[in-house]
């Protein structure tokens, strides 16, 4: 019988219906008698040079309100432009393209520097889910919208080029690749089943208890079966909704608590800032009523072994497969043990 536990083996990821592959007779559990030395952040409350601090200058000369809580604008470098050409392009079927309409926007979520999700009050949190559904609404309801995708990349090692706590928000015409997949896999089981594909994975990992990292009334937090980063979780709405919009104000506060949950206990994991890259997955704004999609946030975190020590996604992985040695049950075992209070609130009372 295979042995989860000691055994290689592939699990299937649910969504995407690709593989990964686990090899947990190599984990040595690196982690055991680890003192992490608490990283203290150093950031100032402002920063005069800072391109998201209110009253700060940005590019082409925009200078940012004295915002109090949050702000949203236009990316001064965006990606993606609203009256682009959106023709086809097709040479012998051997070289396609399409033009790409779109518009990308930046949500700071507090006019401080200093601050992130994991350390902001929670109404404050509250406030940055009501301008996520306030977006979600505005630009998907422009015709040429038919995807937004809203994510956060925290830390150098993520590639965010400032600490400021803010979001992205991207917008576009055709619904992108990984949207495509889940809807794909979430489709075919909702035909199947008449319920969600994340309804019935998530009664199944609430009843065998393995891989939850956190939950409250509304939302639960786990690290996926299929996880491919060391810490990777999956934050699933408790009711099956296909956006944010449809969540009323305790699921808004649900979801603010979760995000909270989360971030400090990977913050607390190894006493530093955890970097990641973080997003929502809805239902297309394309005019369907999409029933198969059920919200979710996937949390992608780089870090294996300590602050400094990352999984690198290179070799086998590039070439054949995902691979990992540490289990999502012991990943999820970690995060569950360490404390639900940040370590930098715990160090500041002592
Ligand atoms: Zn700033
Ligand atoms: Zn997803």
């Amino acid at each position: 019988m295979l042995n989860l536990m000691g055994q290689p083996h592939r699990r299937l990821n649910l969504l995407t219906r690709e593989w990964v592959l686990v090899s947990p007779h190599r984990t040595q559990r690196p982690w055991q008698g680890q003192v992490e030395e608490p990283t203290r952040e150093k950031q100032p409350r402002y920063d005069p040079d800072c391109y998201l601090c209110p009253g700060n200058k940005r590019a082409g000369g925009h200078v940012n309100p004295k915002y109090a809580n949050t702000f949203v604008f236009d990316n001064d470098y965006a990606a993606l432009l609203p009256d682009s050409s959106d023709e086809e392009f097709d040479e012998a079927g051997l070289l396609i393209a399409q033009g790409e309409r779109g518009i990308c926007r930046v949500i700071c979520f507090s006019p401080r520097h200093d601050l992130t999700i994991s350390r902001m009050d929670f109404p404050d949190i509250r406030r940055v889910v009501d301008v996520w559904v306030e977006q979600y609404l505005e630009l998907g309801s422009l015709p040429f919208i038919n995807a937004v995708q809203i994510f956060e990349n925290r830390g150098a090692m993520m590639g965010a080029s400032n600490p400021h706590p803010h979001c992205q928000i991207w917008a576009n015409q055709h619904i992108p690749n990984e949207h495509v997949k889940e809807l794909s896999a979430q489709a075919e089981y909702f035909k199947a089943h008449q319920v969600s594909l994340l309804s019935d994975y998530l009664a199944l990992e609430l009843k065998r208890q393995e891989r939850i990292v956190s939950e409250n009334p509304h939302f639960v937090a786990l690290i996926p079966f299929w996880a491919v980063w060391p810490f990777e979780t999956l934050i699933i709405s408790r009711r099956h909704v296909t956006g944010l919009y449809q969540l009323n104000g305790e699921e808004r506060g649900g979801l603010a608590d979760i995000l909270k949950q989360v971030t400090t206990r990977y913050d607390n994991l190894f006493k530093s800032p955890f970097p990641y890259t973080m997003g929502f997955h809805q239902r297309p704004t394309d005019g369907q009523e999409h029933g198969e999609c059920h919200l979710h946030a996937h949390f992608y975190p780089p870090l294996l072994r300590s602050a400094t020590v990352r999984k690198f996604m290179v070799g086998y992985e590039l070439l054949a497969s995902p691979q990992r040695d540490i289990t999502a049950e012991q990943a999820a075992q970690r995060l569950r043990e360490v404390s639900g209070e940040h370590y930098l609130d715990l160090l500041t009372e002592s």
